[in-house]
């Protein structure tokens, strides 16, 4: 029998060396609700680091929807979807997202992840082929994998590249059986806060006869006249085959969906394995991302959209960088890019004992050697809030 105390010490090693690369993580016990300031322990600080970026996670009509859900169908789903937890609220979610993005049909999952893993995974198999912009989300490189097809990547936002992995696979394709190919990109890169090239790579997939995945994770409630996202504000609804996003970013829910024909949508929840082997969503959360979604969709999502945009302007100035940036280029996402992991920490360090809270981005999130400040506005951030990043922001860039 092997020595019991050698499964801590292996992962006593493997934690040192993680600490020895500065690379250790450790939670942090949040005491108050989402917000522009949050409470950790006995501070108080000002949160440049959320993803709720219309601050609707704490607005009194989503928990008010989720109480009434909660009364009305329990704390619990009791089961997965296709055995006895497809609720009504379920479905009214799915009803409304697909006329927010206005698709034939909609599916959600508990989680954003689990979305990418169950639809990437029924899609794709062995001798298909997926192909990655480099940076997309871990939970789309984990689906990859799982899937079992061959996976190649282009550097971020290379079109070139690109468009010769697309070249190398369809000429597989004349050389034997036929296989399906899929790229899979982001509308808003998550640590960038860039765009994806999507009209680009619109005219690419449809060149070569590939599927296209769009993740909006960081899109969706921000952009077009619905602000649905990006596909929408670019008009290219009828060119992805997928649509993905998350509920719980700006719409301050939880959980995560796939828009598109009703035929992908009859033929995941056939076959999306994190859907069919998962307890259905609970009824709270469903039914607060239908209360983001009619805020969202109505004049209001769009005064919250135009103060978010206001806010990151002046966040830009605030940490020294040009705030002009062009209407086509707005993001909420501000990545500071440090490189050194320690520097990172210590800049965040300064930063959290000035009272704003912002931690570093570390590998495995972002490259090793690629450590960053991910600073992110929110529309609940205040002009007082921004002159106080502004001032500690100053001071921290001069510590050493
Ligand atoms: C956050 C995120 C996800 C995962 O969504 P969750 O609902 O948080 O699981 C997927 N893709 C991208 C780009 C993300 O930023």
């Amino acid at each position: 029998m092997s020595d019991p105390n050698t499964f801590i010490d292996e992962l006593n090693q493997r934690l040192d060396k993680l600490r020895q690369d500065g690379l250790s993580r450790q939670l942090r016990v949040v005491e108050s609700p989402q917000g522009a300031t949050i409470q950790i322990g006995q501070e108080s600080l000002l949160n440049f680091s959320s993803n709720d970026y219309l601050g609707l996670a704490n607005e009194p009509r989503l928990k008010a929807a989720a109480e009434m859900a909660l009364g009305e169908f329990g704390a619990g789903s009791g089961a997965s979807r296709l055995i006895c937890g497809s609720l009504k609220v379920h479905h009214q979610l799915e009803e409304k997202l697909a006329e927010f993005k206005r698709t034939e049909a909609a599916i959600v999952f508990s989680s954003g992840y689990a979305t990418a893993l169950g639809t990437i995974a029924a899609l794709m198999g062995p001798g298909d082929v997926i192909v990655l912009d480099k940076l997309v989300h871990a939970s789309i490189v984990d689906a990859a994998k799982l899937s079992g097809a061959r996976i190649r990547v282009f550097p971020h936002n290379d079109l070139n590249k690109l468009e010769s992995i697309l070249k190398w696979a369809t000429q597989q394709n004349r050389g034997g059986e036929t296989s399906q190919i899929l790229v899979v990109t982001e509308s808003i890169f998550s640590m960038e806060g860039d765009r994806g090239l999507l009209l680009e790579i619109v005219r690419l997939k449809e060149q070569y006869g590939a599927w296209l995945m769009v993740d909006e994770a960081h899109a969706t409630g921000l952009y077009g006249q619905r602000r649905s996202g990006l596909i929408e504000a670019l008009d290219l609804g009828s060119h992805v085959e997928v649509q993905m996003g998350t509920l719980g970013k700006a719409l301050g829910a939880a959980g995560g969906y796939i828009c598109g024909s009703r035929t992908l949508i009859d033929y995941l929840v056939n076959r999306a394995r994190s859907f069919v082997f998962s307890t259905a969503p609970v009824p709270a959360a469903t039914a607060a991302a239908q209360a983001a979604i009619d805020i969202i969709a109505s004049s209001e999502g769009a005064t919250r959209c135009a103060q978010l945009w206001r806010n990151a302007r002046t966040a830009r100035g605030c940490i020294g960088e040009p705030s002009d940036v062009p209407p086509a280029d707005e993001s909420a996402i501000i990545p500071v890019h440090i490189g050194d992991e320690e520097r990172a920490v210590q800049l965040s360090t300064h930063l959290r004992r000035g009272g704003i809270f912002i931690p570093a981005i570390r590998y495995p999130t972002v490259a090793r050697g690629k450590a960053r400040l991910r600073l992110t506005v929110t529309a609940a951030h205040t002009t007082a809030h921004l002159a106080t990043l502004a001032k500690v922001w100053a001071n921290a860039v001069m510590s050493p």
